[in-house]
């Protein structure tokens, strides 16, 4: 079977969907593949649930520019819809006097990405504010918040649906081929394979982006980075959290380190943390949980490691591998690998549900050239 679509959107995690929902409100007919039974079932739904400031981006980076841009667009998306979030707040501590200048330096990279609201904090003021954490200086940044990530997804995919679009799933795309006019998808479903004929493909395939790039003919290899994969797991703690805000030590090389975050019920679970690996494998390995514990007890020493529970893990679809060199988001248009009907969007790791909206902005003005 063979059909004839205008957009193809491949993938619906967070940011595909937002993507999808650009283009239909920009009137163009979007079909979102997804080759899971529902949406968001990988790192959409695997991640920290932040809605981040824009604190660590070297500035100019798109992911400071849309981390920014999007907490703007996601705040008021939230409060227009009805999204169950909250601007919580965090606190980034200090545990030793040698960390004071990583926070210096955060505080002043903050402000050159257009975050301005960071204050200091004594040790007397964490500890007023956070009677549980153990740090030598803070710093709050009041615009972090939290996001109940799936209610959003929701939200996204009912506006495509009444502006005409359409999410597809148990639908693999397989590889495809650029023609004249566009492309040419092979798309393996539930009743067997067929080809779509589309004007314009967004890649948003998440840890998939560079398999399906890949696998356009005639798409030049040299436009797809090479993919760099970390796994982090989070551990939850029982019962009440001694916390009232995110908590969060010194970011680590290819993470921000083992941090507290809360969800929306008020549960506390601390991640996740940084392992590279060569294949996406979810499990959890139980056997990080002392190295866990010593991260955690260096801003919360009355930790009792019994209420450590294993929780989840996420992976970061990242384009740059250990060693910390910083690997900035990809949104590939036709100018950047001169093939008309094509976005490709590589490296979408953290921030992109925060990003998730002015990402799909920028593609949708790429779209529209
Ligand atoms: C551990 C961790 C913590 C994070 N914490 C935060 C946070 O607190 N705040 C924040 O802003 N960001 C965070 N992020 C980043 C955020 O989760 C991601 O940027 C975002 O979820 C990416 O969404 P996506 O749509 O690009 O990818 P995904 O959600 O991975 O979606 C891609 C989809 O493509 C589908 N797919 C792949 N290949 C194919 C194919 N061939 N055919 C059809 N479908 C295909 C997959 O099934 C999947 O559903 C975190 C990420 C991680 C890993």
């Amino acid at each position: 079977m063979s059909e004839r679509l205008d957009c193809v959107v491949v993938g619906a995690g967070v940011v595909g969907l937002a993507v999808a929902r650009a283009l239909a409100l920009a009137g163009r007919e979007v079909t979102v593949l997804e080759r899971a039974d529902s949406f968001g079932t990988e790192t959409s739904s695997r991640n920290s649930e932040v809605i981040h400031a824009g604190i660590y981006y070297p500035p100019g980076s798109l992911k400071a520019r849309h981390c920014v841009a999007g907490k703007h667009k996601l705040y008021a998306y939230c409060e227009e819809r009805g999204i169950p979030h909250r601007r919580i707040g965090k606190i980034i501590v200090a545990t030793s006097d040698g960390q004071i200048a990583r926070l210096e330096a955060d505080k002043e990279r903050a402000a050159a990405n257009g975050v301005g609201d960071l204050e200091w904090l004594s040790a007397d003021e964490v500890k007023a504010m956070e009677p549980a954490v153990r740090a030598v200086r803070g710093l709050v940044s009041p615009s972090t918040g939290i996001i109940d990530s799936h209610t959003y997804m929701l939200t996204l995919l009912g506006d495509l649906e009444n502006a005409g679009g359409q999410a597809v799933y148990r639908s693999t795309v397989e590889n495809g081929r650029i023609t004249e006019d566009g492309v040419v998808l092979r798309v393996a479903g539930d009743d067997g394979a067929m080809t779509v004929d589309c004007a314009l493909v967004v890649n948003s395939a998440g840890l998939g982006a560079q398999a399906v790039a890949g696998a356009l003919e005639g798409f030049p290899a040299a436009h797809i980075p090479a993919r760099h994969i970390a796994i982090g797991h989070y551990f939850t703690l029982s019962g009440k959290a001694p916390f009232n805000r995110l908590i969060y030590p010194v970011p680590e090389d290819g993470g921000l380190g083992v941090h507290v975050t809360l969800d929306l019920a008020g549960q506390a679970k601390f991640g996740p943390d940084v392992t590279w690996i060569d294949e996406v494998d979810y499990s959890f390995d139980e056997r990080r949980k002392p190295r866990f514990v010593e991260a955690i007890r260096h801003y919360y020493p009355g930790l009792d490691p019994d209420r450590l529970q294993p929780g989840y893990t996420g992976i970061r679809p990242k384009i740059a591998g250990p060693g910390g060199a910083f690997g900035d988001f990809r949104i590939d248009g036709p100018a950047d690998h001169g093939v008309p009907g094509v976005i490709n969007l590589f490296g979408i790791e953290s921030p992109g549900l925060t990003a998730s909206l002015s990402i799909a902005d920028r593609v949708a003005e790429i779209a529209a050239g």
